[in-house]
This record gives structure tokens, sequence and C-alpha cells, in this order.
């Protein structure tokens, strides 16, 4: 354990220039991100363990998996498989209320949510397996539903990997990001008699995702 040490601990001034070098940003104790045109800062909790921002980085992603399926719970307004809840805005209100709390847990919702969504995809989209609009319109995207649960996905994704990365070390923040979202697909895929292909698109995408990051990194660096 002796090999994990963590440079982002140390409370070094932030970078104005070159923000969006993650060594930079690791240096600076949090990391921003732009979402929407609007820049969030999500703070490094100094003192957690990595034991511990592990736990609740599996925690939220579990917690979170079944808060898509809450439109149950509204259905006079809401239709199953809602466009609200099946989508990241639930963990895009954690991101923004829950910012002091630290990357690795909201990594974790995004985590649990993005597992959700691509399950999702995996059902025919006919009847109640569509995305639906609220009321008063009450009407189901019909094949437009993949490209909804795609988008959200690849969005969660790339939030998810990017706040594990200022998060945990950089040696296994996406090995355990991508390990983490295929077990919580195992269990979403238990829970729905789908395990195999549910574990698949819980790896293929974080690793499409980071891949693509990987990518972008390096010719940005070149
Ligand atoms: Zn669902």
């Amino acid at each position: 354990m002796g090999l994990f040490r963590f440079p982002f601990l140390k409370r070094n001034p932030p970078q104005q220039n070159n923000a969006d070098d993650p060594s930079r940003v690791r240096g600076a104790g949090e990391l921003t991100l732009r979402l929407f045109g609007i820049s969030l800062r999500v703070a490094s909790v100094a003192g957690r363990t990595h034991a511990g921002k592990i736990g609740l980085m599996m925690l939220m992603a579990w917690i979170f998996l079944g808060v898509p399926d809450i439109d149950l719970a509204l259905m006079p307004i809401l239709h199953h498989r809602s466009i609200i809840t099946h989508s990241i805005l639930p963990a895009l209100v954690f991101l923004i209320l829950g910012r002091s709390l630290g990357a690795a847990p909201i990594a974790g919702a995004l985590i649990g949510i993005s597992v959700h969504l691509a399950c999702d995809m995996l059902s025919p989209m006919v009847g109640f397996a569509q995305i639906w609009l609220p009321q008063p319109f009450l009407i189901p995207l019909g094949p437009l539903s993949y490209l909804w649960l795609g988008a959200n996905v690849l969005v969660g994704y790339v939030l998810a990997l990017r706040l594990a990365m200022a998060s945990l070390h950089p040696g296994i923040a996406v090995p355990f990001a991508v390990a983490l979202s295929g077990v919580t697909g195992a269990a979403y895929g238990a829970l729905n008699e789908q395990s195999a292909a549910a574990v698949m698109v819980s790896v293929l995408f974080p690793l499409m995702t980071a891949g693509w990051l990987f990518l972008r990194s390096r010719t940005k660096a070149a």
C-alpha cells in the first residue's frame, strides 16, 4: 500500500492556464468539469483514504443503479422509463449539490446510472421499454430511445472516468472504474435475467470511453 501516494493531496496553488491538463488538475487538489458551459469545481477531500474513496464509489454506484426506476413511484406524472429519470440528470443533480463530498462518490453515482441506462438499451424499444416524455405529452421516443440512452451513457462515463482519474491513484482509476461498472452491470443483469449481455455493455461502454479519452489526451499533448 506504500505505493499509493497521492500528489493531489498536496495543496498546490491552482494553475490558471493549462487547466485541462490532468496532471495539473490533480496537483491542484480539485477538478474542474465543464457542463453545458458551466464550470464546476469538484473537491478532492483531504484526509480521506484510498480505501474510503473506493468504498464510497462502490456504495454510490449501487445506490444510483436503482435511481432511474424511481419513475415507477411517480407514475401519474411520469411514465415508466421516463426521459427525466432515465438520463444522467439524477447524477448531475448529485454532482451539483454534492460536489463538496468529493469526486469519488460522484464518479460512483455516474457509473451506477450509466450501467442502468446501458442495460436498458438491451431491451427492444417497444411499449414500456421505450423512453417516455412526461405529462402532458406522455408519448414514447420510439427508436430514438436508443440514441437518448446511448448519448447519456457516453456522457456519464466521460464524467465518471474523469472524476475517478482525479480522485484515485492514476494506475488503478480506469481499471477500477471499468471493473466496478462490470460488477454493477452483473448485479443489474442478474435481476433482469440478461446477465452476460449486461456485463458486456457495462464493460464495453466505459472501455470505449477510456479509449476515446486516452486518444484525446494524446492528440492534445502532441
Ligand atoms: Zn430502467
